[in-house]
């Protein structure tokens, strides 16, 4: 297993007055035992990895096309993240899945784009409330990962974020139990697939992560780290976070 990793997710928010968040997270963080990453809007990916610098906490997008350039008003390449500075992106996330569209097979395809480009690609995936009250959160998981994930996923360039939907921004948290029981069977899934590689993807948590239930969630078994978004976006908050996985 690689190092523990705690992502960051602005979502739609930060302009450039919010760099200072930024660069107190740098100051407090300069030799960090565990990977960060911040992930913010397009806009400001390039103003970030400038204002990092050498520092070891890296950039992140919240999303890429599936396709290296082209005719797509909007949208956003894999290459041009990583031109901008970014080192890694998120895919997949459920929020996008909402309110774009995204199938599996999309996912898996802009996943691909990510690796071609040389990115780290942080795939979501994460089941409903009705979902789990129907009992069917292992399936869903289960199927979302085995269709999300291209083939030349490995431990280097693939990184898996388990957040339940009605979990996120909502401060409801499953209980260590539950989250201990996805991320086992995640796991399980991964090493069939992928052999020692699947054992060394890391698996995070997300959904309602903050500084009072981080050490909690981390001390799950197979919880590799957060995918983190309300909270990541004051370095107050997430500093706190980042200590608990330390
Ligand atoms: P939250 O979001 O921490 O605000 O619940 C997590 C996410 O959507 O990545």
């Amino acid at each position: 297993m690689g190092r523990k990793l705690v992502a960051g997710n602005w979502k739609m928010n930060g302009t450039n007055a919010d760099l200072k968040e930024i660069e107190a997270l740098g100051i407090a963080w300069a030799a960090p035992r565990v990977d960060i990453v911040v992930c913010p809007p397009a806009t400001l990916v390039s103003r970030m990895a400038f204002s990092l610098g050498g520092q070891p906490i890296r950039v992140g997008g919240q999303d890429c096309h599936a396709t290296e350039s082209g005719a797509h008003t909007g949208d956003i390449s894999a290459e041009m993240l990583k031109d901008a500075g970014a080192r890694y992106v998120i895919t997949g996330h459920s929020e996008r899945r909402a309110d774009h569209g995204e199938t599996d097979d999309m996912v898996r395809a802009k996943t691909e784009a990510a690796h071609k480009a040389g990115l780290t690609a942080i795939v979501c995936l994460g089941e409903s409330l009705a979902q789990r009250e129907a009992g069917e959160t292992l399936d869903v998981v289960a199927g979302q990962l085995a269709a999300s994930l291209p083939d030349g996923a490995t431990a280097a360039n693939t990184v898996v974020a388990y957040e339940p939907i009605w979990a996120i921004g909502t401060g409801k948290v499953p209980s260590t139990a539950q989250i201990g029981e996805v991320h086992g069977a995640l796991r399980a899934r991964l090493a069939e697939r992928f052999g020692e590689d699947g054992n060394g993807i890391r698996l995070l948590y997300g959904g309602s992560v903050k500084p009072d239930n981080a050490a909690e969630i981390f001390a799950v078994e197979n919880v590799d780290g957060a995918l983190v978004g309300g909270a990541s976006l004051k370095s107050t908050d997430f500093s706190p976070i980042i200590s608990a996985l330390e």
